[in-house]
């Protein structure tokens, strides 16, 4: 049952990626337009889109029980796991800043959406930072904005960063 967990997070995280980048492609991004009036985002931003980027995020709850044999009571434990990490991933305060969130570690912060609502072009991942970095598409300094964050860093963030999160 973990293991099954585990793979459905990754799987989910890889389906968010490049439905995301299609989002992103000029004809689509009319569907996902919705989602980034939030500069600043809120819990709320979590459900702010369009019923097609909604549709297409949640695809793959049709798609994923054809592939691996994973029991429908660790699709909806994914499934809750996934709502309140979209919500605190989108509530403007990192509640866990830690070095596991940036490099060399897979998994991403609250910063790591945040910054994507404030740049655009940059993390389209959201649990794991790994698709962004090996695409290329991470924000250069996410690792260093992240580290200024931690309690007892000596890491300065850039004059630029320092509005990122409350
Ligand atoms: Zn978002
Ligand atoms: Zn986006």
């Amino acid at each position: 049952m973990p293991l099954s967990l585990g793979i459905l997070i990754v799987l989910y995280d890889a389906w968010f990626y490049w439905i995301h980048r299609l989002l992103h492609w000029r004809p689509m991004y009319r569907f996902h337009a919705l989602h980034h009036k939030s500069v600043a985002p809120s819990v709320w931003t979590n459900h702010h889109e369009s019923l097609t980027e909604a549709f297409l995020n949640q695809a793959f709850y049709i798609i994923v029980p054809f592939i691996p044999p994973i029991p429908w009571q660790i699709m909806v434990v994914q499934k809750l796991y996934d709502q309140v990490s979209g919500m605190l991933g989108h509530a403007g305060f990192d509640h866990f800043a830690s070095p596991a969130g940036r490099s060399p570690f897979p998994l991403a912060s609250k910063v790591f959406h945040n910054r994507h609502h404030r740049h655009f072009r940059y993390n389209y991942g959201f649990t794991f930072s790994w698709w962004d970095r090996l695409i290329g598409t991470i924000h250069p300094t996410y690792d260093e904005t992240l580290a200024s964050f931690e309690p007892g860093t000596k890491v300065l963030p850039r004059p630029s960063d320092t509005n990122e999160l409350r």
